[in-house]
């Protein structure tokens, strides 16, 4: 396996832990958009794209991101302690959509990643540089509290 591509999407005045968004393409045949690059407290590591997990009220059936206190439907409070514990007995509140195997395919990963974000740094000192364009992002899906760890 070979990653062809790596598109990076600097976030340079992001205030939080957040430093780019990345896509990378796989043998010229897959894309995985949504990677993040995140400055934690050992160093620039990779975040896999992820979603939120949900459940649904009791009361009415609608769904809800596992952190609401409150039904987005009907208003109703929750249950606080709601979803799957991990081996370290903290909630679940994210699935990987996309995920390395094993360590060295992470390494793999993660090294094309942040070779790519660091030429995209020096880039983006050069006279008339122009951000690669990510017309799809979702910013909004990011929430900072991810990138505690
Ligand atoms: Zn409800």
């Amino acid at each position: 396996m070979d990653i062809t591509e790596v598109r990076v999407k600097l976030l340079e005045s992001h205030p939080d832990k957040l430093r780019a968004f990345a896509s990378v393409t796989i043998d010229d045949f897959l894309v995985i958009r949504d990677l993040k690059v995140i400055d934690g407290a050992h160093g620039l590591f990779i975040a896999m794209p992820s979603r939120k997990l949900c459940d649904r009220c009791p009361s009415c059936g609608g769904k809800n991101h596992l952190r609401s206190r409150f039904c987005n439907d009907c208003g109703k409070r929750l249950r606080g302690d709601r979803g799957a514990h991990d081996q370290r007995g903290r909630v679940r509140l994210y699935a990987d959509i996309a995920h390395p195997i094993h360590q060295r395919a992470r390494n793999f990963v993660e090294e094309r990643v942040l070779q790519a974000y660091r030429e995209e740094i020096k880039r983006s000192k050069e006279e008339g540089y122009v951000a690669q364009s990510f017309d799809d992002l979702d910013y909004e899906s990011y929430e900072p509290a991810k990138a505690a760890r």
